[in-house]
């Protein structure tokens, strides 16, 4: 008897619970004049709010966030989001929220990282690849989208061959005035500062957050000689693993670290996992990750700071 109530009372808490979910769904749907129902994401629900709202690719409120068949993923996604156990840069992590405007830009949804809708556009993604089409994020998925992300950065081609050769110096240019963060002088090569000058210039004129902080873009690391990267490596044994040592992207001249943002205590280059997480919540890194690319610049995913101009993408500009 006893037992039956207790399954009774669980019975109804369902119900209720089923009730209310049901009705904030539906809720959030809005029927067209036509009597469409079209799901209108709210702020909560996208990942990059109040960025770009006239982006004209980006689909605002014609996307299905809610999308019914991905409930379950969607559910998996929101626990694993903080929790998924992996080593994609060979260092163990907690969690995927850092890559998540990242994943969400690959897949091509502004879907929330927990929404079904982020689910639905994460299957077609798997589905057109060979994976699973499980709608949920994890470690062999993310592998994948690294081994994509990776593929696109000419330095991490070349150097599978050999080290590229640096630019003659005389060739770089410096950085002007406000360019270097806290004053440092920068060199990159004319093409990259051009497209650097360009990109800052649109992001500070598109997002008030952006231009409200002058830090936002500030290079603090662009070009470094093979030679200085080996001394500083010898004398302060920082060596960035073995990176340092031997053949970084920032002897190309196309590769620059710049401010992104740092949680409280942390500085713009620290890649403990608490300031990452802080930088890719930042409006400048979320920017980038929607924009960067249109002016010829690639993440290296695990540090929000570091970009690498690949060329000009309407030109033949690659120097
Ligand atoms: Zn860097």
């Amino acid at each position: 008897m006893m037992r039956k109530t207790v399954k009774n009372q669980w019975t109804a808490i369902a119900a209720v619970t089923v009730g209310v979910a049901l009705a904030v769904w539906m809720n959030a749907r809005t029927p067209t004049a036509d009597g469409i129902v079209v799901h209108t994401p709210n702020r909560a629900e996208q990942i990059f709010p109040a960025l770009r709202p006239d982006d004209p690719t980006a689909g605002w409120g014609s996307e299905n966030c809610g999308e019914a068949r991905f409930q379950h993923a969607a559910f998996i996604n929101a626990g694993n989001i903080h929790s998924l156990s992996f080593a994609p840069f060979h260092r163990p992590e907690r969690g995927w929220d850092t890559y998540a405007p990242m994943i969400a830009t690959e897949i091509g949804t502004r879907c929330a990282p927990t929404s079904p809708g982020f689910a639905a556009a994460l299957a077609q993604w798997q589905e057109k690849r060979g994976l699973e089409p499980t709608g949920q994020v994890d470690a062999s998925t993310f592998d994948y989208m690294k081994a994509v992300w990776q593929d696109e950065r000419p330095f991490v081609l070349t150097s599978r061959s050999g080290c590229p050769a640096p630019p003659p110096e005389s060739s770089l240019e410096t950085g002007r005035p406000g360019e270097g963060y806290g004053g440092k002088v920068v060199q990159l090569t004319p093409g990259a500062f051009a497209a650097y000058r360009r990109m800052v210039r649109d992001a500070r004129a598109q997002v008030p957050a952006i231009r409200a902080n002058p830090q936002y873009f500030q290079i603090f690391s662009a070009f470094r000689s093979p030679a200085y990267d080996a001394a500083r490596c010898a004398q302060e044994h920082n060596c960035n693993g073995i990176v340092r040592a031997t053949c970084s992207a920032h002897r190309t001249g196309r590769a620059m670290d710049i401010y992104v943002g740092s949680a409280p205590g942390f500085g713009p280059d620290s890649s403990a996992d608490a300031n990452r997480l802080a930088m890719t919540q930042s409006p400048a890194y979320r920017w980038l990750v929607l924009n960067a690319r249109n002016y010829g610049f690639v993440p290296y995913v695990f540090e929000p700071w570091h970009w690498e101009w690949i060329g000009d993408p309407a030109s033949s500009n690659q120097s």
